[in-house]
This record gives structure tokens, C-alpha cells and sequence, in this order.
């Protein structure tokens, strides 16, 4: 099964889960999966062609906007992987600022070019499975990776 792996704005902490699960499922996943994309790992990376790309860490900026459209467009199916990529928070915190602290950080927003508002990756492309928690819960990952890499006629890795 074709995958890719990404991450936006966020502590990346279930990309760190993802890697740390490699010390148990590594060589069997080497024979299940092509990781087509995952920058954590490995240099050359390409969006084509990708059956499922998982998700992490919530949107700031138009140009990821753009970049997770473009990771849409080139997957079969998408998942948001923990709770900043499903509901934006806590990587969007700023969007509940009261004004005064708003208006503290607007020459942040500039010089970074940062949107006006933190979105979750579901408020921007259609997402097809949710793996929750914070950072994401390892059951829940396992059974999104078995529903797929059966749906996808890949041998079961569990
Ligand atoms: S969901 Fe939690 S663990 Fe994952 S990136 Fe966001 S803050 Fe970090």
C-alpha cells in the first residue's frame, strides 16, 4: 500500500509515535507499505499516486492550505491523524485570544505570514477516517492502517 506521511503545523508528537512504532513493526511494515512521502524519514519524496496519506498538526497558512489540497487531490484517501488535524486544537488556541492578545500577536501573523485564523485539516478537504488523540491513540492508528491495507488487498500486518 502506497502512504505518505505529513505534518503541519503542530508538535509533531504523533509523527514521534509513528517512528517510535517503527522499533516493533518496521520489517514488517517495509514488506506492507511504500512510503511514497514522509520528509521524517527520507529525502526523495513524491506525491504521486499515494493510497493513503495520514494527516498531522492543523493549518496556518494559505500556502498549506494549498499544499493539503494538493495532498488531497493526489491521495485515494486521507486521514487526520490526532487532534490537531481533526478538530485544530491545541495548535489553534490562538483563534480563541480575546482581542487585546490578538492585537499583541497581529505583526506575528505579518512577519509569518500566517492566516488569520488556525484551521483543522478537516475545514478544508474532505477527510475519510479520524485517528484520534493527542498525540494519536497506537490502537486506533493499528486499526486505520488494518481497514485499508485489507481494503487496499494487502496482506494484514496484525
Ligand atoms: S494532537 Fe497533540 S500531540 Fe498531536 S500535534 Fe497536536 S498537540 Fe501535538
Amino acid at each position: 500500500m502506497k502512504i505518505g506521511w505529513f505534518s503541519f503545523t503542530c508538535s509533531e508528537d504523533s509523527t514521534i509515535l509513528w517512528i517510535e512504532l517503527m522499533n516493533d513493526n518496521f520489517f514488517k511494515w517495509k514488506e506492507l507499505l511504500d512510503i511514497r512521502h514522509a520528509r521524517v524519514l527520507k529525502r526523495n519524496n513524491t506525491l504521486k499516486d499515494i493510497d493513503v496519506a495520514f494527516v498531522e498538526g492543523a493549518i496556518t497558512t494559505d500556502r498549506d492550505a494549498k499544499k493539503l489540497m494538493e495532498i488531497r487531490k493526489n491521495a485515494k484517501k486521507l486521514v487526520a491523524v490526532g487532534s490537531c488535524a481533526i478538530n485544530g486544537m491545541p495548535s489553534a488556541q490562538r483563534n480563541l485570544f480575546d482581542e487585546k492578545l490578538k492585537k499583541e500577536i497581529a505583526f506575528l501573523l505579518v512577519r509569518f505570514n500566517q492566516a488569520d485564523k488556525v484551521r483543522s485539516i478537516k475545514e478544508i478537504v474532505t477527510v475519510d477516517d479520524e485517528v484520534p488523540g493527542c498525540p494519536m491513540d497506537e490502537g486506533a492508528f493499528f486499526r486505520t492502517l488494518d481497514k485499508y491495507l485489507q481494503e487496499f488487498g494487502v496482506t494484514n500486518a496484525h
